[in-house]
């Protein structure tokens, strides 16, 4: 199936339902499918034609679901942008897809260095949303007024053109020739070193990781789930659990443009999700808040938390609060994203990520050969094969063949498989600690230090050391007016890890690095540590 088809025939079912709900302005899915119609036909008299890349630079708006699908009713490449990287990552992604239309907001933190790096790369449009015009009268009004500042005037450098005047044309859409294998969405990732690189990402892909998302959560009843769309729509976790599952089961997509805590419980309260896709960061934080002042979470059904390690005490702690089922997925760019979860009515694992999708097999492989696939309960990398896994990296034939063997993505994440087909993750290759040749998972030390009461985010990571080459260093934020000092958490670590686990230094921050999704980061720390390390370098 393509991805429009699967808009196709939410349109057909249920036009009358709500799609989607921008701070009270709503559009229903005839709605939906009126713009990204309008969409797709002014996408096309600018040129884009199957295979051309569009780029979209959006904070989650209605304009990243209408024009999500109006690039690929054109036959367009959907290029998934953050719209948070400075101008040099702009020009890199941009050279690297051959990006040739963006689509972006008027923001003044955003258009303006979109505008500039379109000037001097390939691409030959800009279309700008407004932001004002995409909520409801009173508050757009409000918005212009208020915000003033914050809005950026269109450019007159004759590549920009705004989205209403774009939309403005009538015509319908020219039928294209799209196949399910063909490429849908170029998903940038793994910018550890050098220019991130994108998994290609087919309508086959797409749309089976959606029936494979739908299925674990257990076939909901169409029609009936809110779900609430806070985490970036460009990073593929809400691409797939809150967009394309969304509009698959004809649900309502709350979207919220940026995370603030305040705004979100706020927003609960009032649009009722059933569903709250979030990575462990958010849970965390809701559940501290809700400590000091009670927030109404009643609506929520499923929580699904995914893209990091969801550590124990927190899912204990979410659950405990709203009664709702926190279940937890494994997934990554390169498989759409889902490999796994935790559905709703299994048997649930303490630290287990849950069992393979539908029609996903999960293989472990010897990390030093991977040639090698080990007996079940030994660890070693996971590898998976399935219809979600991409197409490869664009234009990377190199580094594609690097992580496909004979059809299986390796993940770079070691794992194991109990008996039952659980799959417990232990930590990316890359984060494994070295200490004078004993491996320590940091994975291991931070639950540890979750199951502190005064520990909110806890992230390990391996130090230079004289004697043993690596050794472990904990970073922890506590919670608000919570007192344990470096000290405590040491002695609190002696009752859990061993003697040559035990970090090196405890160091206590007010906050942490985190990716734009959300997760806690570790390059930054790394670098940082290194950089003590090697004053000179
Ligand atoms: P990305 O590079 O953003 O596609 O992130 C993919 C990586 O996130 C995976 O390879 C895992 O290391 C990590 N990840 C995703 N989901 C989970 C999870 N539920 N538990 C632990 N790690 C996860």
């Amino acid at each position: 199936m393509t991805v429009p088809a699967l808009l196709a025939a939410t349109v057909r079912d249920f036009p009358r339902s709500r799609a989607i709900n921008f701070f009270g302005r709503v559009w229903t899915y005839a709605e939906l499918d009126r713009d990204v119609a309008r969409a797709a036909r002014g996408l096309q008299d600018l040129g884009v034609k199957p295979g051309t890349r569009v780029g979209l630079c959006l904070p989650n708006t209605p304009y990243s679901v209408i024009f999500f699908f109006a690039v690929l009713r054109a036959g367009g490449i959907v290029v998934n942008v953050n719209p948070l990287y400075v101008e040099r990552e702009l020009a890199n992604l941009i050279a690297d897809s051959g990006t040739e239309i963006m689509v972006t907001v008027d923001l003044r933190q955003i258009y303006p260095k979109v505008a500039a790096v379109a000037a001097r790369t390939g691409v030959r449009h800009v279309v700008v949303c407004s932001m004002s015009a995409a909520l409801p009268g009173a508050k757009g009004l409000a918005f212009r007024l208020a915000k003033r500042a914050e809005l950026a005037p269109l450019a007159k450098d004759g590549r920009s053109i705004t989205a209403a005047v774009l939309m403005r044309r009538t015509g319908a859409p020219m039928p294209v020739d799209v196949a399910p294998g063909d490429v849908a969405v170029l998903q940038y990732t793994g910018g550890t070193t050098g220019i991130p690189k994108a998994a290609m990402l087919s309508h086959a892909n797409i749309t089976s990781n959606a029936a494979q998302t739908i299925q674990g959560l257990g076939s909901r009843a169409y029609g009936h789930d809110r779900i609430l769309g806070v985490l970036p729509l460009f990073h593929v976790f809400a691409m797939m659990s809150v967009m394309v599952v969304g509009v698959q089961t004809a649900a309502e997509l709350i979207l919220l443009p940026r995370y603030d805590l305040d705004q979100l419980l706020g927003v609960i309260a009032r649009a009722r999700p059933t569903i709250f896709p979030a990575v462990p960061t958010i849970y965390s934080a809701i559940v501290d808040a809700a400590a000091r002042r009670p927030a109404s979470l009643g609506s929520i059904e499923i929580c699904a938390s995914g893209g990091a390690p969801l550590p124990m005490e927190v899912r204990t702690r979410f659950m405990a609060l709203t009664g709702c089922w926190l279940m937890e997925g494994y997934g990554l760019s390169e498989t759409s994203p889902c490999v796994s979860m935790t559905p709703p009515g299994r048997t649930y694992k303490d630290g287990s990520v849950g069992i393979p999708m539908d029609g996903t097999t999960i293989e472990i492989r010897d990390v030093a050969d991977p040639g090698r696939i080990l007996p079940q309960g030994e660890r070693g990398e996971v590898c998976i094969r399935g219809p979600q896994v991409m197409l490869g990296y664009w234009n990377r034939p190199a580094e594609t063949a690097q992580v496909m063997l004979d059809g299986a993505l390796r993940t770079g994440d070691v794992g194991y498989l109990d008996a039952e087909g659980y799959l417990f993750l232990v930590d990316r290759i890359k984060d494994v600690i070295i200490a004078g040749g004993y491996n320590i998972y940091p994975r291991v030390l931070e639950e540890a230090l979750y199951q502190h009461p005064d520990v909110r985010d806890a992230v390990v990571i391996g130090v230079p050391d004289k004697y043993r080459g690596q050794a472990p260093k904990a970073f922890v934020v506590l919670k608000d007016n919570a007192t344990a000092t470096p000290e405590d958490l040491r002695a609190f670590l002696s009752d859990y890890v061993s003697k040559i686990e035990m970090p090196r230094e405890v160091e206590i921050r007010s906050e942490l690095p985190k990716t734009l999704i959300g997760k806690l980061s570790k390059k930054e720390l790394v670098a940082e540590e290194a950089a003590k390390a090697d004053p000179v370098s």
